[in-house]
């Protein structure tokens, strides 16, 4: 955070007062979600301040933590391992409700897998001059 604090202080100047050397970003306080918080630019001499996410956000959950939780899905690792692998990263901790993003993964495999299976099945249909009549197919609905 501080290298890019660093970087705006030397190539940027707040658009509302003019002062070079004037932004720095921080974490907005209450935020931060594992991986995923709220950054604020902060011109120090107005205060003229915005704010940004640092992770985009998908269906109402922020896509970093997801994929710190797919990554370690698949080397076949859990929490445990997340918290030490930021430890080690010096990352901050992953969320406290880790196994929240293991459900939103296993939801999107489900959902991902049932349209490849659809598609399997109207390409074969397709390809039986859209007759079903001779084909055994059954589709796994969603829930
Ligand atoms: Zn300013």
């Amino acid at each position: 955070m501080n290298i890019i604090s660093q970087l705006l202080k030397n190539i940027d100047k707040c658009k509302l007062c003019n002062q070079l050397d004037s932004l720095v970003i921080s974490e907005d306080s209450g935020t931060r979600r594992g991986l995923f918080v709220n950054l604020v630019l902060q011109c120090i001499y107005c205060g003229q301040a915005t704010s940004e996410m640092s992770s985009d956000m998908t269906n109402e959950f922020d896509d970093i933590n997801i994929r710190l939780a797919y990554g370690m899905r698949c080397i076949g690792k859990g929490n445990s391992e997340a918290m030490t692998f930021c430890g080690i990263m010096n990352l901050p901790p992953p969320p406290a409700k880790f196994e929240r993003y293991n459900d939103i993964l296993l939801r999107r495999l489900i959902k991902v897998s049932s349209e490849s299976i659809r598609n399997a099945v109207e390409y074969t249909v397709k390809n039986n001059k859209n007759n079903r009549a001779n084909l055994e197919i059954s589709v796994p609905s969603e829930k």
